[in-house]
């Protein structure tokens, strides 16, 4: 009975301090600042920026918990001094998007046509509680947005991390949020089945180049530049590759694992939320394979 008991207490223990230790990993909020008016918060999920304008604060992206969300308030208000009045959402993912039922009602939450419908197929129940959070203002091609003395714009160029991603230009600051479209220094998520594309993406990059900026926000990993897309760019290019070479030799999946053509990836470090989610090296030239070959197998 002893025994059982101080098992029991250990347990009680070791979940406490595990529950303790995530609720401050959830919780804490990395900030770099742009410029005077732009930052950037680093957290468990997606990259998020915080805009202050003459209107109030614009944030792009909520991360992957409610209680991020609400922390992301309360950090953008000591930045800002005013409440956030607009989210906008790169894409549908969790990581980018479940933060935002902590905005109060009345907040603008734009996001591209795509990104509605795949929220709506997939992830509506997140919502329920708080339906005002879910995208109301919603586009495709080109949305331009003024707040006060800052003017935005946000591009949907085309498919690659899904076929709803945005990138949103800060013209003021010389600044874009590429959300998913570019992961710094880490091996991309590439959702096949909501219509994202290995083959596109190196030329919906070229597109995104064609924009005017010098610094650039990825969905994960540092802030960087030009030369941090081009080298996604030249990586996402060998995936493809790789891809179009399986076809062409009549390749097994097996087969193509084993390729040494996949050389930009050196480097690269797997994501963790806590613990690593499976976006490593086989995961992406898996995906190249499936595409390439016409065979999908649905990921959750
Ligand atoms: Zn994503």
């Amino acid at each position: 009975m002893v025994w059982v008991t101080r098992v029991g207490l250990a347990l009680v223990v070791i979940i406490t301090v595990f529950a303790a230790y995530l609720f401050t990993a959830v919780r804490s909020l990395e900030v770099e600042k742009l410029s005077d008016d732009l930052h950037v918060l680093f957290g468990m999920g997606g990259n998020v920026a915080v805009l202050n304008t003459a209107d109030g604060t614009v944030i792009v992206d909520t991360m992957t918990f409610e209680m991020q969300g609400d922390r992301i308030k309360e950090v953008a208000m000591e930045l800002t001094g005013k409440p956030v009045i607009a989210v906008i959402n790169s894409h549908y993912h969790l990581d980018h998007t479940h933060g935002n039922p902590a905005f109060d009602p009345g907040v603008r939450v734009v996001s591209t046509e795509r990104t509605l419908h795949h929220l709506k197929q997939l992830d509506s129940e997140h919502f329920a509680d708080a339906p005002h959070t879910m995208p109301n203002e919603t586009f495709s091609g080109v949305h331009r947005l003024v707040f006060g003395d800052k003017h935005l714009q946000l591009v949907s160029p085309g498919l690659g991390h899904t076929d709803g991603d945005l990138v949103v230009v800060f013209e003021e600051e010389g600044v874009i949020h590429m959300g998913d479209l570019l992961f710094n220094g880490h091996y991309p998520n590439i959702d096949l089945e909501a219509g994202g594309s290995v083959k596109a993406w190196p030329a919906t990059l070229e597109r995104t180049l064609q924009l005017t900026f010098d610094r650039v926000i990825p969905g994960h990993g540092p802030v960087t530049d030009r030369a941090g897309i081009r080298q996604f760019q030249r990586f996402m290019a060998q995936l493809g590759q790789i891809g179009q070479a399986s076809v062409d030799n009549s390749m097994s999946l097996e087969e193509t694992l084993k390729t040494d053509l996949l050389t930009e990836d050196a480097g690269y470090e797997e994501i963790k939320m806590v613990v690593p989610i499976g976006l490593d090296r086989p995961f992406v030239i898996t995906r190249a394979w499936e595409e390439a070959n016409g065979k999908i197998t649905p990921r959750k």
